[in-house]
């Protein structure tokens, strides 16, 4: 995907701050984050968002997510750690480039979104 900036990230046309990387995988830190740590996890392969996930991705995003406690650990997140998928326009995705936030420090993150 041509002005994709998590397809340039990980192609490397765009710096980034790395913490992990394999042929299939990318993880940085985010631009802006929530809390002390505050990483993304993306594949290299452009999918717009989980809702385009199919069959074929089944091995990609299993890799993902037995990655994602190992990373959060590496980072400090030794205590517990949050991990969101947004995911559209209901989402509040911004960037439709499929990423994982892994999300946390030592402090309590704050509760789950209620129904107001
Ligand atoms: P979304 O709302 O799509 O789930 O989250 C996109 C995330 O990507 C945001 O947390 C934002 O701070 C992060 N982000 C956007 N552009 C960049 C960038 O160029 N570099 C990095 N490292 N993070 C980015
Ligand atoms: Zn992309």
């Amino acid at each position: 995907m041509d002005n994709c900036i998590f397809c340039k990230i990980a192609k490397r046309e765009i710096p980034a701050n790395k913490i992990y990387e394999d042929e299939d995988i990318l993880a940085f830190h985010d631009i802006h984050p929530a809390a002390p740590v505050h990483f993304l996890l993306i594949p290299k392969l452009h999918v717009d968002s989980l809702a385009d996930i199919d069959g074929s991705h089944h091995d990609l995003l299993g890799k993902m997510l037995v990655l994602t406690p190992k990373l959060a650990k590496e980072q400090g997140c030794s205590e517990g750690f949050r991990t969101i998928i947004n995911t559209g326009r209901v989402g509040g995705q911004e960037v439709f480039h499929l990423h994982f936030h892994i999300i946390g420090g030592h402090q309590r993150l704050p509760g789950m979104i209620h129904q107001g």
